[in-house]
């Protein structure tokens, strides 16, 4: 934002420009001031949650007219801090949460075309009730919504099949930084004419615009969705299992996700109703899914026969296989509820890195390593997206040191630990964030490991889409 910036605009002004809600009491702003983990707290003038696409617009213009910053939020569920306004106090929220609309399904072009505030799961539902998948799915897909999914680039447990958000989406519907409206809700899946203004906008994180609809593909429901567990030895094994698992079950294999035993051992010290999957402990867990198209007795006979070859192998120890959809949902709670239990553990310190698959496992030792012998004592809570090469490479304090009182002396090691750990991904051929974005947590970080090259290109980008830098300033990129 321009320092030059005139005195603060009368905010009230906006009631009356737009249907929808206006808040601006404290007290009801409070809860879109402060980001999920409770990292980032900010200010704003007020909390504006528009109706319709011509009310964004009208917020928008509002706001390039004072030269108030538009912070766009969804479901707030961010890792980020993107959808927390800065300290500076000249911004508007714009809530997309009452724009929820399920505009139109199309089961000839398997389509839904979807209004931004729509949470993850309705959409998932509405798909459903048209006998189509709408594959993204993330543990917050009950308060995430699609507007945040796109601008994140959200990914989650079904890339390995259907890819991320980006790949999910056909159109959008985008307020510009001018308070213009694109109508780009293009369901085809051919358009060659020019440049891609659709990618642009998705995981720019709200710094470009505001999206407020979406176009999105939708896939034949599968007959039968598998679900089993194996435990192995390390990440290596797991490895070994992926690539076993991909040759004798093709595309139907969906989800292929690692956790550590610390991540179980997290999850039933909070959520005790949860159960062990396995009489011994193993050093690592792998969930496998599969959609099958033939039926439950092919999937489940398919799975069998890989289990069976991986125990032979000696790849893993122990390994079931879900009969029935209360097991498969016991066993995919275990992997779903970590993020929670650790949130509920205590102040954690957050990775979310990605490397070739075939890395993944030296980077694992490595940087187990170079962590343990700089900072003896502190846990590894180690879990993710094994089959695309991203994990959540989580750290928590030494059991001595775990309490709210050693809160403080444990973050202060953030900046140390952070750099081990993105100093080896990027060394290791990878990304210091998959899937969850860069917002005010990595942009800094980010800009350390982007060439000066890539910077300017993202600078300029943002210069011409908006010139007065009112799109979430601060977030993705560095105040220049
Ligand atoms: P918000 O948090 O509200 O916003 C996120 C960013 O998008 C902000 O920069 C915001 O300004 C911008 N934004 C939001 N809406 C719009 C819009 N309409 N137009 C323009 N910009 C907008 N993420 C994954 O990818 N994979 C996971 O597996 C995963 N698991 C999670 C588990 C838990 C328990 C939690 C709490 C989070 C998890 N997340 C995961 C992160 C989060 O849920 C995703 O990033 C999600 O896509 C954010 O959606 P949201 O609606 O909550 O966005
Ligand atoms: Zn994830």
């Amino acid at each position: 934002m321009n320092p030059a910036a005139p005195a603060l605009p009368d905010v009230t002004a906006l009631r009356g420009r737009f249907a929808g809600r206006l808040l601006t009491e404290a007290g009801d702003l409070e809860p879109f001031l402060v980001d999920w983990r409770r990292r980032y707290f900010g200010r704003a003038l007020a909390v504006a949650m528009p109706d319709s696409v011509e009310d964004v617009a009208a917020v928008v213009r509002w706001c390039a007219e004072h030269r108030v910053a538009v912070v766009p939020q969804g479901g707030n569920t961010g890792l980020a801090g993107g959808a927390t306004p800065d300290d500076g106090g000249r911004t508007v929220v714009l809530s997309l949460a009452r724009m929820k609309h399920v505009r139109a399904v199309d089961t000839v072009n398997n389509s839904i075309t979807v209004e931004a505030g729509c949470t993850l799961i309705q959409v998932r539902e509405a798909a459903h009730a048209a006998q189509r998948l709408f594959p993204l799915s993330l543990p917050s897909e009950g308060s995430c919504t699609i507007g945040g999914n796109l601008s994140t680039n959200a990914g989650g447990v079904a890339v390995l099949r259907y890819g991320n958000m980006r790949e999910l989406c056909l159109g959008l519907e985008v307020v510009t930084a001018a308070g213009e409206i694109w109508h780009g809700l293009r369901g085809l899946r051919k358009d060659n004419t020019g440049y891609d203004l659709r990618d642009l906008f998705i995981g720019a994180e709200g710094t470009l615009g505001v999206i407020t609809a979406a176009t999105l593909k939708l896939y034949p429901l599968p007959a039968a969705q598998i679900t089993a567990m194996a435990a192995v030895a390390d990440p290596r094994a797991a490895l070994r299992l992926l690539e076993m698992a991909q040759s004798m079950l093709g595309s139907s294999l969906t989800a292929f996700e690692l956790m550590s035993d610390l991540c179980i051992e997290l999850v039933l010290q909070h959520f005790p109703d949860h159960r062990r999957p396995f009489a011994q402990p193993s050093p690592h867990y792998v969930l496998l899914e599969t959609s099958d198209s033939e039926g439950e007795a092919h999937a489940q006979a398919a799975f069998e026969a890989l289990m069976e070859r991986a125990l032979e192998a000696g790849i893993v120890s122990d390994a079931v296989v879900a009969t029935s959809g209360t097991q498969s949902r016991a066993l995919w709670a275990l992997r779903e509820l970590i993020s929670e239990a650790q949130a509920l553990a205590g102040k954690n310190i957050k990775h979310d890195v990605s490397v070739p698959i075939s890395s993944i496992a030296d980077f694992v030792a490595h940087t187990d390593a170079e962590l343990g012998r700089r900072f003896p004592g502190i846990r590894l809570v180690v879990f993710g997206h094994l089959g695309d090469g991203n994990l959540h490479y989580n750290v928590s304090p030494p059991v001595d040191r775990a309490g709210p009182e050693h809160e403080a002396e444990f973050l202060a090691l953030q900046p140390a630990i952070n750099l081990v750990t993105h100093d080896a991904a990027v060394a290791f051929g990878g990304s210091i964030s998959a899937e969850h974005g860069l917002g005010q947590l990595r942009r800094d970080e980010a800009a350390r490991y982007k060439s000066p090259v890539e910077m300017a290109l993202m600078r300029r980008l943002k210069e011409a889409l908006d010139p007065q830098g009112i799109m979430n300033p601060g977030k993705v990129l560095p105040p220049s």
